[in-house]
């Protein structure tokens, strides 16, 4: 990762590729801040940028071998440290490399709860052990293998065990020069005192909702109305405005294809009924399931409003507005069928059934439903 793929923090980039260019960069380096806007990004783009054999310009290159690797999560001087659970005779942070790079390699802003998730521990508390420490130590008393240091990245700092910081603290009061200590943490008043007055410590702000906005056009494309609304929605957290800005989408494309999928049924148009169900099976599996859901709510939210409930509706605008004409369309001589077909459909689409067969029957089924009269 580069410093330029982040947005916001500009000050502690400048003064992080500073301290790396003067050579002088401090052995423990603390950044801490709210959970969700880029404190682990930031310390792997520092890392990257450490390694980089070609830095120019305040940032990495991104393209050199060692980039390549830092981006590939197995650059070996670069040490990962997170919290885990007690299910190995030993519970250190290696023991769950896999678990670690497929969700770093699926966000770069991961919070605890999905790392909590990842390892499949919902009711144990992830910690940093007193094992961890001592495979650092060892670690750390070596020479690197391929760069001038070693590099740990101890992500949720705060979750170290009382033992484990004490064991820790030789080595980061002590350093080897060769090594960074790169601690990271929403929760610094957590780590112990001793361990924290030893770090340059660097405290992060949420980021302006403008920054965030130009990060989610210019690096993920989301357009510039949606991309303003979920920086808006995220109080300067970029990991929640782009699920906000993604999900946002989605939901656009969702109630366009319904609608379009309603008015064609209605009408009959059984080769458009067809390119239509073409259209969504294409989502793919997992999309489509969400699609069916969503359809399964849209009925749900027109059935209530034709009975007279709009108290009880939870519509977006636009779903609102097709909901004026459309809820007439929908009761009791017909809710019920359509609610069955849905969740059939959802289930056979589980099943690994083909998904254009599925949904060109459901859309059928539909054609027929939506003539039914009001009883
Ligand atoms: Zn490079």
């Amino acid at each position: 990762m580069r410093f330029a793929d982040i947005p916001g923090h500009e000050k502690e980039k400048t003064a992080l590729a500073a301290a790396a260019d003067s050579g002088r960069v401090p052995h423990a380096i603390l950044l801490s801040g709210p959970e969700g806007i880029g404190k682990l990004a930031l310390a792997r783009a520092f890392a990257q940028y450490l390694h980089c054999e070609n830095r120019s310009g305040g940032d990495s290159c991104g393209v050199c071998p060692s980039c390549r690797q830092h981006k590939n999560l197995n650059q070996p001087d670069v040490h990962y440290v997170y919290p885990v659970v007690k299910r190995k005779p030993k519970a250190i942070s290696k023991d769950y490399l896999e678990e670690w790079r497929n969700l770093l390699q699926a966000t770069d802003y991961p919070s605890p709860a999905q790392w909590q998730d990842a390892l499949d521990a919902a009711t144990s508390q992830p910690r940093i052990y007193v094992d961890e420490s001592a495979e650092i130590v060892r670690v750390a008393s070596m020479s690197p293998l391929i760069k001038d240091q070693k590099i740990f990245i101890i992500w949720q700092a705060d979750k170290l065990m009382e033992e484990a910081a004490n064991k820790l603290l030789k080595v980061i009061e002590e350093p080897f020069a060769d090594t960074v200590f790169l601690l990271v943490s929403s929760e610094p008043q957590k780590i112990l005192p001793t361990i924290f007055s030893r770090t340059q410590r660097f405290n992060l702000k949420p980021l302006q909702q403008h920054d965030v906005a130009q990060w989610l056009q210019s690096v993920h494309g989301i357009s510039e109305a949606e991309s303003i609304e979920s920086a808006r929605l995220s109080e300067g957290r970029p990991a929640a405005a782009l699920e906000n800005a993604r999900l946002g989408q989605e939901t656009k494309e969702f109630a366009e294809h319904f609608r379009t999928m309603m008015r064609t049924a209605y009408s009959r148009n059984v080769a458009e009924l067809k390119r239509l169900s073409e259209a969504a099976a294409a989502f793919g599996r997992e999309k489509l399931k969400r699609f069916l859901s969503y359809t399964a709510g849209q009925i749900r939210e027109n059935f209530i409003r034709n009975y007279g409930h709009p108290e009880l509706n939870r519509m977006r605008a636009e779903e609102e507005e097709f909901s004026k004409k459309f809820s007439p369309f929908i009761h009791l001589g017909n809710v019920g069928a359509m609610s069955r077909e849905l969740t059939r459909a959802i289930s056979d689409v589980e099943g690994n059934a083909n998904s254009k067969l599925v949904m060109f029957d459901l859309y059928l089924s539909m054609m027929t439903l939506i003539r039914k009269p009001k009883p």
